[in-house]
């Protein structure tokens, strides 16, 4: 199947971009996401790219902001896949937009980065050693047409290496497209570089929570689309996938603390998902019993279910 920083001096969302979801089975939604806007970081939090291409960066919210290594040093490095773009219809309207907006290279480094760092690290300056990452070796982002938004697939070749096929005519469609264009695409290509890189319970866990967990990372990373908000009751069911369990799962890392979603995915690496089991042995109540708890948090307004962490760090951190 198919980032993160501390920062100081944190960018400020702009509200007006957004980007796209992706789904894997091709129905999308749609998205909104924001762009950092450049602002120099401390060296010490978070080393920000230079200014050109910060604009078109995703920007992941940092588990914690202690740890900070002495003055110079660097994040550590988690291993760097091949990184491949294939355009299969260079003529087309939508290959043009994708080219015009992002700078694919900077853009899916800086993806893949948050999205390893989300779920592999300890903050943004130490991975997890209670994590183990996919052996993921290669993602080549095929661009052509198709139905539907995006989806992540192995290669025929070898599991090891991705593919994620990526809907010219979606691309083409994006609204306001110089608005919007370049969150969009950066916030599918994020979702779809989780799948890359979670674990899936050897194939046993449920498609809901797979994309929940695409999704938080997308939420942590500012990348959002516009339309996304936290239901005033949680509606639904806590495995809708997408944005509902995404937010289900932003106020499970919110109450239980930074690194909530990565023992989640690394217990999908270890074991089959048993639903009876699953939730009890790692966070001590039933899913059901934690979904009540989060539609009570949402309808009276509880911090832990209000904002997400990301944007509470962003006050903080601005203050
Ligand atoms: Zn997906």
């Amino acid at each position: 199947m198919t980032i993160h920083r501390n920062i100081t001096t944190r960018p400020s969302v702009d509200a007006s971009s957004s980007s796209i979801m992706a789904t894997d089975d091709g129905k999308e939604t749609t998205t909104a996401a924001t762009i950092p806007a450049t602002g120099p970081a401390a060296p010490a939090a978070t080393p920000l790219p230079p200014a050109a291409i910060q604009k078109q960066q995703p920007v992941a919210e940092s588990d914690a902001a202690d740890e900070k290594p002495a003055d110079g040093a660097k994040p550590f490095e988690y291993p760097k896949p091949k990184l491949r773009l294939e355009v299969r219809d260079i003529n087309h309207e939508g290959a043009d937009v994708f080219l015009q907006s992002i700078n694919a290279a900077a853009v899916l480094a800086a993806a893949v980065g948050n999205v390893q760092r989300l779920l592999y690290g300890r903050n943004f300056w130490h991975p997890d050693p209670d994590t183990h990452m996919t052996p993921t070796r290669s993602v080549t982002v095929i661009l052509r047409s198709m139905g539907g938004v995006a989806y992540t697939t192995g290669s025929e070749i070898d599991g090891d290496h991705k593919e994620i096929h990526f809907s010219l005519e979606y691309i083409a469609g994006i609204r306001p497209r110089k608005e919007r264009a370049t969150a969009e695409i950066a916030g599918v290509l994020t979702h779809e570089l989780v799948h890359c890189y979670q674990w899936n319970g050897h194939g046993s866990c449920p498609g809901g929570l797979i994309e929940g967990i695409a999704d938080w990372v997308r939420l942590r990373c500012a990348l959002e689309p516009p339309h996304w908000k936290r239901e005033p009751a949680a509606v639904g069911r806590w495995d809708g996938g997408y944005q509902h369990t995404a937010y289900f799962l932003d106020y499970l890392e919110n109450r239980f603390g930074s690194g909530t979603v990565r023992r989640i995915n690394e217990k999908l690496r270890l074991e089959h998902y048993d639903g009876d089991s699953f939730w009890p042995d790692l966070l001590g109540d039933s899913v059901q019993k934690l979904w009540e708890d989060y539609a009570e948090a949402v309808k009276e307004g509880r911090p832990e279910a209000s904002d997400s962490a990301a944007q509470q760090l962003k006050q903080v951190q601005d203050a």
